[in-house]
């Protein structure tokens, strides 16, 4: 990682404080950029601008974390595709981890977490 891309992972992270979801789309190739760089990794574009995603996106790969309960309880991470068609490490809450498919159609939602904003997910109703 170079110290611009650290510039550019903190605009990130400033804007999930200010409760908004961005990710970056390249100039040149058009495609959407995910983790935030300076450098475009499919063309080698540098011209990287923020962009709101539709928050819509698919479950890809899922684990149900054991934790004991008085910690917390299991909880699930999983690997979600978004629409713009990156993919982010992140979690599917308001529903048991082990429910958690693949497949799933989920839509991203901005919490605050200690502090930070931090992106995670919720199922979205398969019947809209
Ligand atoms: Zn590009």
């Amino acid at each position: 990682m170079t110290q611009s891309d650290k510039g550019a992972q903190a605009q990130y992270q400033q804007a999930l404080d200010d409760g908004r979801f961005l990710i970056q789309k390249c100039a040149g190739c058009a495609r959407a950029v995910f983790y935030p760089r300076m450098i475009c990794p499919h063309c080698g574009g540098g011209e990287l601008a923020w962009t709101s995603p539709s928050g819509r996106g698919t479950v890809y790969s899922t684990t149900t974390v054991r934790r004991k309960p008085e910690a917390g309880g299991d909880y699930n991470v999983a690997l979600v595709d978004l629409a713009e068609g990156v993919r982010l490490m992140s979690r599917v809450e308001g529903v048991a981890p082990r429910d958690v498919r693949i497949g799933m159609p989920v839509r991203a939602r901005v919490i605050q977490q200690d502090g930070h904003g931090l992106v995670v997910f919720t199922a979205e109703d398969e019947t809209q």
